[in-house]
């Protein structure tokens, strides 16, 4: 076998994966739907996953418990603010569980997750929904190629399973 054949930066990996939390409960699974096509190498998954697939074959399966820091972060208690209503456009409704983006001081994308919201103010929290939660994922390799130029330019796959833009679509 070939270094071709197996997970690294700059391939497309499409899998199957469910992921549960420490109580057995299932979080996110694929199983029902489309698989999940990422870049190996460019942020597209937790770093915990994309460290246990790295070097993995089509067909491999992958069981992994990754801990919060390889996961979605420790929760920061200071993650959590309140804003004015008036901040966010008045004809939309938000509702908790909703997700934004933000801009951080530098101007990248960040994201921010609504708690609570009433008349007069939101209650954002800054920290990823799955923040301080040990993950298990259990995941299997469906699919493995090259990542074209465009995609390791954007950074994230294209095609089937892999990114759609969108008219609204500020990254491309
Ligand atoms: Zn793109």
């Amino acid at each position: 076998m070939s270094a071709s054949d197996v997970v690294g930066a700059g391939k497309v990996v499409t899998l199957h994966y469910t992921l549960t939390n420490e109580a057995g409960e299932t979080l996110d699974s694929s199983q029902d739907s489309d698989p999940l096509a990422y870049l190996h190498g460019a942020d597209n998954i937790v770093p915990g996953l994309e460290t246990a697939l790295e070097g993995r074959s089509v067909g491999d399966r992958v069981t992994v418990t990754v801990p919060p820091e390889q996961g979605y972060g420790v929760r920061d208690d200071d993650g959590v603010q309140t804003v004015p209503r008036r901040m966010f456009p008045s004809e939309e409704e938000i509702v908790a569980g909703d997700e934004y983006v933000t801009k951080d001081e530098d101007g990248n994308p960040l994201p921010v997750w609504v708690v609570g919201a009433d008349e007069e103010t939101v209650t954002l929290d800054f920290n990823h929904p799955l923040a301080g939660e040990t993950l298990h994922f259990d995941v299997t390799v469906v699919a493995l190629r090259e990542a074209a130029p465009e995609e390791l330019e954007h950074g994230h796959p294209h095609g089937p399973h892999g990114h759609v833009h969108g008219e609204d679509d500020e990254l491309s």
